[in-house]
């Protein structure tokens, strides 16, 4: 007996049943050991930050993973499992100080920075825990107990290998330049965290006049959306080449950008160039001393603003540049908090927004102020806190990228990228990429390993925990890991003999992530240590040994990583860097990269819209199967609409499987049927179909999962199904009603095959079926998960695509029909175009409920052919007209290739529309190879059989309303007014499991069982 199954699957219960079931059996671990020093399947998990609970998104990369590892095992090979946290830097800085109330950076301090370390590492633990246990429901198998986290010391030091390399290669540099920096974080960002992270904010929006000197009544208009910056300005930029005009009220604008206006005055802009003028806010002290002069500036912008652009070369990064062709000062007005300094007057300790009102009221007071409007922009946002970032001037450590650009991008060409135009995403980043800022001033981060010397100016880059201890000259003691506070109080001694302190930054978390194809395979590692990866921070949260030389041999480079798009700059862009770095290679071989999720009506998901859907409530509310057939079924490249109304929808295309799933076992319980090993040997000709279409979708499915493009694998799934149900199932009703052996030995072979190979994508579903229709036979594996995966044989293609020819026509046939219900007998049905499919005359004749059928010329139709006009109007031009009205007139020859000629002109399939209509009594449909055409005509024949099919239909809806087991015998009452149908007692019969069928009833239809 096989498992009787609910009318719909209870998903959510058999998920948490398997789940269960798994633990006690330990499956994962059996499958681990049975595929144990088979061949390797390399997979590296790009660490997911410890920092939230997961989002749904979350489950879009981790189904990815799962789906393709699942696979792999099923195919023997041997794999790691390890997962990756990622523990360190801004993000999870930003989460405790949210937690803990505290907002900048002063406050952190005074909390103390040990706590602050201690409380991080906290939040870690914590949601570390809670992403674990969110990701074993989604079903996902990972090695949970060995997981890397990147806040290890071991990790750290893998980390100052590199970076000290970096520095033996001379690519280390202290950057003295302008840099977008977060006010709040107080701390720069890098080029790659810039990307994105834009906001429509709104502005002030001014023009200013800056007196020029010694031009009584004359000055130059300037335009600017930060007034913060006034205060800091040194000088005016214009362009040489560009025309200037004064106006009547004495400013000076570029005429392009004032045109209907009258001017006094014109001259170029070199004209202007060297003239001195009164800044606004001059005798701040800060501007002591500034000689304010207007320079000349090629790229000033002449489609917005005034063409005269004000230059502050401590708030901008052109300007910074400018200062330094031009020798301007650089004034520096706001510190890392990005507030005003001492000398910038009643401004001091206000923020950038704060000032921006008193500035305004002191331009309006001393008659500068030409317009104060505001205006809306695209403006850069932190993108771990959302403040709006600013530009100042900082000294950032950098790693130059102008060595490793070209190596990187040799890297890149022996990657095999999913979908492959991502590879040209890669190669545009590397082209573009600036040097890498590395450095943050921040606490809990990677703690950059560098020592320069005041007093002979050397910059000693430790390497490793064992060099540190050799160089410190004290402190090593107290040292509990490697992360600040502690690592501060150990200074080393520098060459010359003095003692030096490490600098305060902390790395940017993509170096903690980019390491792991090193630190967790034990790169260089001379012997393997038991737990040896679990090392500072992590010591205790995981078990991780740090693996010897041989075993990174083994498994470095990755076979496969698959991350979302973004991280083409971030991991990948990371991982290759340092292995490029390194050892010249790849760290990956091939990747599978996906888009964005978007709630269902194509927002973006953010939780302040009340819109993001949690990992969680997805879980609970839709279940991890569904789930991950949703994220399987879409296609990569394209952003992704996620939400209960796609759920649902997904829900109902499994359906038609379980109901399939639920035949069987309903007609195999009833025969008591066992299947066998064998195949039985009177296989009829569809059984014979369906083993041939069962080894096509393993062979389909196999090589959809081989190119890591899961919406082959649902295509190849859903089209199984559909000729499952809808072909095989249907048309052998009456076999599996008669209790046929063989056809049910067929079905079932069906099912279990695509419940083997549909199991990576929805392994609770496959497990549960399998459960049910394998497990229990001697011999079967327990598991679908420790069941050999499938080898499709060679294939009768020739009886596949005569099938597939009928399905077709069959669908035409439907199309065609129409309004026509199916339970309608037609007289006459008509095919054109048709290769093998006319042995199936019978099969046709039934499906469309078709008296006759014909192969042949349909000459039934009417064709109606017009100009394709946007194609068709150039090539004619006048002659137009006349072929208009000759293919309406009917006066046109069709050509053997599809096209027509008319009015001596040959026109292609393309050029023309092409409309064919039944004529009068006739329907039709075609695709571009077939035509089918069906009479519509009844006569009282087939309206009588049409009664009596809709008479079965509804007998045989009243015995599944009634409860009627499939087996039971019933009798029936019909109307005296259908009397009539009992021309047709004997089918009837049959079909409803009659014993009797009178017609002396009154004006119901009735059965009883007996
Ligand atoms: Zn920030
Ligand atoms: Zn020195």
């Amino acid at each position: 007996m096989f498992e009787p199954l609910p009318q719909y699957p209870d998903h959510l219960g058999l998920e948490e049943e398997i789940l269960a079931w798994w633990d006690a059996e330990r499956v994962f671990d059996r499958l681990r050991e049975q595929n144990r020093g088979a061949p390797p399947f390399s997979f590296l998990d790009g660490p997911i930050t410890a920092n939230n609970p997961m989002g749904a998104h979350h489950c879009w990369g981790r189904t990815l993973k799962d789906v393709f590892q699942r696979y792999k095992a099923l195919r023997g090979f041997d794999q790691r499992y390890q997962n990756g946290f990622d523990c360190q830097g801004l993000w999870v800085e930003v989460g405790v100080e949210r937690s803990l109330g505290l907002n900048s950076k002063r406050e952190i301090e005074e909390y103390g920075l040990a706590e602050f370390a201690e409380r991080c590492k906290e939040r870690v633990a914590e949601y570390a825990e809670v992403i674990t246990q969110q990701s074993r429901r989604l079903g996902m198998w990972m090695d949970w107990d060995n997981d890397y986290y990147t806040f290890s010391d071991t990790n750290i030091e893998y980390i100052w290998r590199f970076l000290k390399e970096c520095h033996e290669r001379g690519w280390l540099y202290l950057g003295h330049r302008s840099v977008e920096w977060c006010p709040r974080c107080g701390t720069s960002l890098s080029q790659h965290e810039l990307m994105n992270s834009y906001a429509e904010l709104s502005h002030p929006s001014l023009y200013v006049r800056f007196p020029l000197k010694g031009r009584k009544g004359e000055a130059l208009v300037v335009w600017t959306t930060t007034p913060w910056t006034l205060p800091a300005n040194v000088a005016a930029a214009l362009k040489p080449d560009a025309e200037y005009g004064l106006t009547e009220d004495g400013g000076w604008w570029a005429v392009a950008l004032k045109p209907d206006t009258p001017f006094s005055e014109r001259v170029r802009g070199e004209e202007l160039v060297g003239l001195e003028y009164e800044a606004p806010f001059e005798s701040l002290p800060a501007q002591q001393g500034v000689v304010h002069r207007v320079i000349p500036w090629d790229d000033v912008d002449l489609t917005e603003g005034t063409g005269i652009v004000h230059i502050a070369p401590g708030c901008g990064a052109e300007d910074f540049e400018l200062s330094r062709v031009h020798d301007l000062p650089v004034l520096t007005p706001i510190d890392e908090a990005g507030r005003f300094y001492k000398d910038y007057g009643e401004f001091e300790g206000r923020s950038t927004e704060e000032v921006e009102g008193p500035i305004v009221v002191e331009l309006e007071r001393r008659g500068l102020l030409v317009e104060a409007t505001s205006a809306v922009h695209r403006y850069p946002i932190c993108w771990r806190c959302a403040t709006p970032l600013v530009f100042r001037i900082a000294d950032d450590w950098m790693i130059s990228a102008d060595e490793i650009r070209q190596p990187m991008l040799d890297a890149n060409a022996t990657v095999e990228w999913t979908p492959d135009f991502y590879s040209k995403r890669m190669d545009d980043w590397l082209r573009n990429m600036g040097d890498w800022n590395i450095s943050r001033r921040r606490y809990f981060g990677l703690p950059l390993p560098f020592y320069p010397c005041v007093s002979c100016g050397t910059l000693t880059v430790i390497g490793s925990l064992d060099e540190l201890r050799e160089r410190a000259t004290g402190g090593f003691d107290q040292l509990e890991e490697l992360h600040r506070p502690w690592i501060d109080e150990v200074p080393i001694s520098c060459e010359c003999g003095a003692e030096v302190r490490r600098v305060t930054e902390v790395g940017d978390a993509w170096l903690d992530a980019g390491i792991v194809p090193f630190s967790t395979l034990g790169w260089q590692n001379p012997e393997w240590k038991e737990h040896g990866y679990a090392t500072g921070a992590a010591a205790g949260l995981t078990g991780a040994d740090l693996p010897d030389h041989a075993y990174w041999e083994k498994w470095f480079p990755a076979h496969w990583v698959s991350e979302m798009r973004e991280q083409i700059r971030l991991w990948f862009y990371s991982q290759c860097f340092m292995s490029v770095t390194l050892t010249g290679e790849s760290p990956y071989r091939a990747v599978l990269t996906y888009e964005k999720l978007l709630d269902e009506n194509g927002r973006e998901m953010h939780r302040s819209w009340g819109n993001a859907i949690d990992a969680a409530e997805a879980l609970q509310n839709i279940g991890a199967d569904v789930i991950r057939f949703m994220f399987c079924d879409h296609v990569q490249s394209q952003n992704m609409k996620f939400g209960y109304g796609p759920a649902a929808e997904i829900r109902r295309r499994l359906l038609t499987y379980w109901n399939s799933v639920k035949f069987f076992v309903d007609y195999a319980n009833i025969e008591g049927f066992r299947p066998g090993t064998e195949v039985p040997a009177e296989v009829q000709p569809l059984d014979r179909w369906l083993l041939e279409r069962t080894e096509q979708l393993v062979a389909e499915i196999t090589e959809q999962y081989e190119r890591y493009w899961t919406r082959g694998v649902i295509r190849a799934f859903d089209s199984f199904v559909d000729d499952l149900s809808n072909w095989y199932i249907r048309r052998s009703r009456k076999r599996f009603w008669n209790g046929d052996q063989v056809a049910l030995w067929t079905l079932w072979h069906a099912l279990v095959r695509s419940v083997q190979v549909i199991g990576p994508v929805m392994p609770f579903l496959a497990e549960h079926l399998w459960r049910n229709l394998v497990a229990p036979l001697e011999g079967a594996p327990g598991s679908v998960f420790l069941a050999p995966w499938p080898e499709a044989r060679e294939r009768d293609e020739k009886l596949l695509a005569e099938v597939a020819e009928v399905r077709r026509v069959v669908e035409l046939g439907r199309q065609a029909r129409g309004d026509i219900k199916l339970r309608q007998p037609l007289r006459r049905l008509v095919v054109q175009g048709t290769g093998p499919s006319q042995k199936y005359v019978a099969e046709i004749a039934e499906e469309l409920r078709v008296k006759e059928v014909e192969f042949g010329p349909i000459e039934v139709s009417e064709l109606r052919v017009k100009p394709n006009l946007p194609v068709l109007g150039p090539k004619l031009g006048k002659e137009l007209g006349p072929v208009r009205a000759a293919l309406q007139a009917g006066e046109f020859e069709e050509l053997e290739d599809g096209g027509f000629r008319v009015n001596g002109h040959d026109l292609s399939s393309d050029e023309v529309l092409v409309e064919r209509t039944g004529r009068e009594g006739w329907a039709l449909a075609a695709d571009e190879k077939l035509t089918v055409a069906v009479t519509t005509e009844l006569d009282d024949e087939l309206r009588l059989e049409g009664r009596v099919l809709d008479l079965i239909h509804r007998l045989n809806t009243m015995r599944k309303e009634a409860g009627l087991a499939l087996t039971d015998r019933i009798s029936v009452t019909l109307p005296q007014s259908d009397a009539d149908l009992l021309a047709h007692k004997a089918w009837i019969k049959e079909e409803v499991l009659a014993t009797e069928i009178r017609a002396d009833g009154d004006t119901e239809v009735r059965i009883t069982k007996v």
